[in-house]
């Protein structure tokens, strides 16, 4: 298979690629289209043998010593003279207290980028905590970094260095050649004919599954206008449909939730109930937290999937697609279950809307959170004061329309592209230089200036 064209894997599925973070990935505004590196992430499902399971328990829990081991010596200096180590220096006083202390005798049994790594993710944690502070740093106030607690926290650790990935396994340092519970193939075929390079390699544990996340470095094909150009549509996430959508044709898309979905969630509803009556610290109460973290994943997964589905087809077809912004930061505190999934699936969503409409030679734009698409009439601009969630259809008292409460939401953010109004955003964000000359793209998400009303020119009975 080598010598396969870059960017065969561009419109994909793309199930097992997905972006990492807030703005990874994507290449929005870039003029001229043609190969372009991008950061990428694959996840993988592991089945390691008995003696690899306990190598990556192992390595979680020395990851995480070395975290705390490092938060302590941070928390003596900044005793001492106010300032923090960094994660260079850290590294440098590990391998000292390492040959010196008798108790950190073990640390030759694994890998020393588990600790490396550790110390560079808590240099990057007291960065971001003293941005946060300093008010240089969007989103809710961070807290200190934490000391880590076996089963209190997510048992994960990275590589950097030698990392392999064919077909079916991947080998990491230490802990050798693992078995790949899916398959690889789509990565190994870019690892093959070299339009991919792995950057490094994060184990992790969910709900006893092991998955390995690889950051890889892929050449895309980016297009340097979208295949139809001047398409648009709004989109409307939601919960038990999962997208609505209406297009500059006047066409309504619906996607509703996969059926595996609508059940998983009944199943985590019941277990959620059945967990919180549970003893706490009885047995009957680990068991019953991990059957829910199973639900949990599986929840997850298929709601990605799903999304993955969707936001591809999405892409592929429309120019521009415009979606609302919501706060996601304020809402994770949210009680309802329903809409805590929700909340988690918006934010995916939106990442992956964001990368894969660059991808296409699209954007993604976002209507800023104080827009109200859902209370704003889409036929004639009247905004109401109040319309509760329950309430599944909008009634204008103005002009009399009666729509679907997700059509006329859809339809405002359509118009709301069209109509230029400054309440929006494009997600292709700002491109910066990356690395070795490559193009990195931040996605700079709630920008908008919400100076200017969203209203709508007057479109009373257009196409439904
Ligand atoms: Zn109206």
């Amino acid at each position: 298979m080598a010598g396969r064209a870059a960017g065969t894997v561009g419109g994909g599925r793309d199930n097992d690629a997905s972006c990492r973070c807030g703005g990874h990935g994507a290449a929005g505004g870039l003029a001229g289209g043609g190969p372009v590196m991008v950061v990428q992430a694959y996840r993988f499902a592991l089945d390691p043998s008995p003696a690899q399971q306990r190598a990556l328990v192992s390595h979680a829990g020395r990851a995480r010593f070395a975290w705390n081991w490092g938060l302590a010596r941070c928390q003596e200096r900044y005793a001492a003279d106010g300032k923090w180590h960094s994660g260079a220096e850290l590294h440098k006083l590990w391998n000292a207290a390492k040959k010196a202390d008798q108790g950190l005798a073990w640390w030759g049994e694994n890998s020393k980028c588990a600790y490396q790594e550790s110390f560079r993710d808590l240099d990057r944690a007291l960065r971001e905590f003293t941005r946060s502070k300093n008010g240089q740093r969007r989103g809710k106030r961070l807290g200190f970094p934490r000391y880590k607690k076996r089963g209190r926290c997510r048992d994960s650790f990275r590589f950097t260095g030698r990392i392999r990935c064919d077909r079916a396994t991947v080998t990491l340092p230490r802990l050798g050649t693992i078995r790949t519970h899916e398959s690889t193939r789509k990565l190994a075929r870019r690892l093959e004919d070299g339009s991919a390079r792995i950057l490094s390699a994060t184990v992790s544990r969910t709900a006893q599954r092991w998955h390995v996340s690889f950051t890889v470095e892929v050449e895309r094909d980016m297009p340097g206008r979208h295949a139809r150009p001047g398409s648009v549509i709004g989109i409307d996430l939601g919960v038990k449909t999962l997208l609505t959508g209406a297009d500059d044709e006047g066409h309504l898309i619906s996607v509703a939730g996969p059926k595996p979905l609508g059940s998983a969630l009944r199943k985590l509803r019941r277990a959620s109930r059945a967990h919180s009556r549970k003893q706490p610290g009885s047995a009957n109460r680990r068991r019953s937290a991990a059957r829910l973290a199973r639900i949990h994943a599986r929840v997850a997964s298929v709601r990605a999937d799903a999304l993955h589905k969707a936001s591809t087809s999405l892409a592929r077809r429309y120019e521009t697609v415009v979606a609302e912004d919501l706060n996601v930061a304020g809402m994770t505190r949210n009680r309802r279950l329903a809409r805590a999934v929700y909340d988690q699936g918006f934010g995916q969503a939106r990442r992956m809307l964001a990368y894969k409409t660059a991808w296409n030679g699209g954007t993604l734009i976002l209507a800023d959170r104080w827009y109200a698409s859902s209370k704003t009439c889409s036929g004639c601009g009247a905004v109401k004061a109040k319309l509760p969630l329950a309430e599944r259809t909008y009634q204008c008292e103005r002009c009399g329309l009666i729509l679907d409460r997700d059509v006329n939401a859809a339809r405002n953010l359509r118009q709301l592209a069209a109509s230029g109004a400054e309440r929006i955003t494009a997600c292709g964000g700002t491109i910066r230089p990356g690395r070795a000359g490559h193009v990195l793209v931040k996605q700079e998400p709630g920008t908008a200036d919400a100076g200017k009303t969203g209203t709508v020119p007057n479109q009373c009975g257009t196409a439904a």
